[in-house]
């Protein structure tokens, strides 16, 4: 017998018809003989409706209102799964974040889980029922319910899975495994079999939605062994695997991850002194913003200029702060910048190989691509561009480094 947790998200259980396969497939592993805790996402879209009914009200609504309102969408779907089990006859429970107690810090919208009691699940799961969860929710020690930020279902999963020992985490969704880069863009990308979680990570840090970053730190922090696996069709899925295989020739980029959710901002004419980029970055990472790309420049006059980038939704926030930095620090001028995008190639055969810049860079440059800035670590190279050609490089990039299931055919 084994334990597992599975996930569903929004499309898997999308309509009630949607719901009631589900429950068919949780009904054929509990009948195999498993015990199972199943985390769900809310329904497709609901969550993005939701939002737009608080964006009537206000642009900027209260941060733990928002988190009441909508986390209320994987609570329908948990009750609508469990009477779908229950139409099969298999004994199910939903439980909230909180009557699981899921327990998070406070910071709402991106609450980080601390905690999880297993009390509760364990008992249900000894007493032979399966165990629906709702996703991307938590409460903090005072009871307020937190969300765990979007996507963050997945991270309710594994995070089950870890305070399990589950045996695996599955998350099933609306592709069939991890492709070598998102299969809507590029169309004859790849399924990989298995990635690394140190690839799966970048993949997700980098951009790639198909699991949230968070559940893939979980998941090879706890050595959670994690699989993705579609809801629609029977297959293997991809297996994100703790171990790097030996045997495996490795290819040089195992994938291409992208977004175009940052936004590029720059501070000019500050000091070239000590202290000063803790004064810039300090203050904006106090204010709980991400920072991700930085660049620092300086002139020949010896002024320095900053360049990073933030999520887009921390844009008005951290433009507001780095006004006021600027003005303390006699700062020449502020500017910023929407219409980027990230793209970067990732994959653990860049370890033991020179060149693969230089190859990514001719390929940008054979199309004309303009490099706005540049970040590496040892096993990933990104790049920023103006949003327009996002789609172009990404082509470009999985032609040139052979990613295509074509490539891997002929050899
Ligand atoms: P769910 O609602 O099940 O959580 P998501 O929309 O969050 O599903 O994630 C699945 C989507 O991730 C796919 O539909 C696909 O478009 C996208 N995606 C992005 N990068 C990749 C990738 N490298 N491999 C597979 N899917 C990817
Ligand atoms: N429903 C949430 C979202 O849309 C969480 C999730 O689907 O994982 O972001
Ligand atoms: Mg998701």
């Amino acid at each position: 017998m084994s334990l597992i947790v599975q996930k569903y998200g929004g499309t898997s259980v999308g309509t009630v018809e949607r719901i009631e396969a589900v429950a068919k497939k949780v009904a054929a592993s509990y009948q195999e003989g498993n015990q199972l805790v199943v985390a769900v996402s809310a329904m497709s879209g609901e969550t993005n409706r939701l939002i737009g009914l608080a964006n009537e009200i206000s642009s900027d609504a209260n941060l733990r209102e928002m988190d009441v309102l909508v986390s209320t969408g994987e609570q329908v779907t948990i009750a609508l799964l469990c009477m779908a089990l229950q139409k099969l006859g298999i004994d199910a429970l939903s439980y909230t974040g909180s009557q699981v107690r899921i327990l998070t810090d406070n910071a709402h919208g991106k609450a980080r889980i601390r905690e999880i009691d297993n009390h509760r699940l364990q008992g249900a799961l000894k007493a032979g029922k399966v165990v629906v969860v709702a996703g991307f929710q938590g409460v903090d020690e005072e009871g307020n319910i937190t969300t765990l930020g979007r996507g963050g279902s997945d991270t309710t999963a594994v995070a089950l899975a870890a305070a399990l020992k589950a045996d695996e985490c599955q998350i099933y969704t609306d592709v069939d495994g991890v492709y070598t880069t998102d299969p809507r863009l590029v169309s004859d990308a790849r399924r990989l079999d298995k990635i690394t979680f140190e690839e799966m990570l970048e993949m997700a840090s980098q951009g790639s939605k198909i699991l949230q970053i968070r559940s893939v730190e979980f998941a090879g922090k706890y050595s959670v062994p994690l699989r993705v696996l579609s809801s629609f069709e029977e297959g293997p899925g991809t297996l994100i695997s703790l171990e790097e295989d030996d045997q495996m020739e490795k290819p040089l980029v195992s994938g291409i991850a992208f977004n175009r959710d940052e936004a590029k901002l720059t501070i000019r004419g500050i000091p070239d002194q000590p202290g000063v980029a803790y004064k810039v970055l300090g203050a904006i990472s106090e204010a709980n913003i991400e920072i991700d790309v930085i660049v620092q420049n300086v002139a020949k006059d010896n002024s320095a200029s900053i360049t990073f980038t933030v999520n887009k939704t921390d844009l008005s926030q951290a433009e507001e702060l780095l006004g006021e930095i600027a003005k303390d620090l006699g700062a020449l001028e502020v500017d910023s910048d929407k219409r980027i995008a990230k793209v970067s190639i990732v994959g653990v055969g860049m370890r033991s190989h020179a060149g693969v810049a230089a190859k990514m860079f001719e390929a940008l440059s054979d199309e004309g691509i303009n490099i706005q800035l540049i970040t590496t670590s040892e096993i990933k190279i990104t790049v920023v561009i103006e949003e327009r050609y996002l789609e172009l490089a990404v082509r470009a990039l999985h032609s040139v480094f052979e990613l295509s299931a074509s490539d891997s055919e002929s050899t």
